[in-house]
């Protein structure tokens, strides 16, 4: 079920590059998530609220589960205690009650601000050109319940290497120009979350610091 040699030559490489691996498993089995634990895998990626409750508890107490998908705002509430890091929030309403939610449940809940790098229209995120006013609006020294960590983005599904690369540099632009802005007092927002299983390679040339494979490793989604 699961590809050994690729995920072990997979992580060699990344340990070089210095880049964190989420491993996608929706879709996937408990039982195919603990082959990769018992491997070493620590960090996991489910893009549905619903599917990562029911895995949580069938699983080791120390996995790192990211959120990935589009997030409702009335779903936050149950992220709290289970999930480590919302790699998918995609609007300033979105901020405001996973704050609220972290707050009453006393924990502070890791984020990446999804920025739409895309062309298509049907992608979530904030868009690169507004996101910066948008997030002055609030006042982040306020919202102690949520840490900034970084960006996640998704290049389109196309085959020219050159747009996705484009597309990746421009994720990194955004990245860059909100860490020395609006973020310029964290030093923790450093995380660049770009590269799935077909466009990984390119990301990490790009300066990715933390990829998101599913199918490459667990095979192709049922
Ligand atoms: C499914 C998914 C991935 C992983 O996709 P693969 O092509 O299977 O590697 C990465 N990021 C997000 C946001 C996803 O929804």
């Amino acid at each position: 079920m699961i590809n050994e040699q690729f995920y072990t030559d997979l992580i060699q490489e990344l340990n070089e590059q210095q880049v964190t691996l989420v491993a996608v498993s929706k879709t996937h089995s408990a039982e195919a998530i603990q082959s990769l634990y018992k491997m070493g895998q620590r960090a996991f990626g489910e893009n549905r609220v619903q599917e990562l409750l029911e895995k949580h508890p069938m699983l080791p107490g120390d996995i790192q589960w990211h959120l990935i998908g589009h997030l409702q705002r009335n779903k936050v509430r149950q992220c709290m205690g289970t999930v480590s890091m919302i790699e998918s929030v995609d609007s300033v309403k979105l901020l405001k009650e996973i704050d609220k939610e972290a707050r009453k449940a006393g924990v502070t809940m890791d984020v990446l601000l999804q920025i739409r790098i895309a062309e298509e229209e049907t992608k979530f995120g904030f868009d690169p050109e507004t996101i910066a006013g948008e997030l002055r609006t609030l006042n982040l020294d306020k919202m102690q319940h949520v840490s900034f960590r970084g960006v996640m983005g998704m290049a389109s599904f196309v085959d020219d290497p050159d747009q996705i690369r484009e597309e990746f540099r421009s994720l990194k632009k955004s990245f860059e120009m909100l860490r020395d802005t609006c973020f310029q007092n964290n030093p923790d927002f450093n995380q660049l979350s770009m590269g799935m299983s077909g466009d990984y390679q390119i990301a990490i040339e790009e300066g990715s610091t933390m990829v998101r494979i599913g199918s490459l490793i667990f095979g192709e989604r049922i």
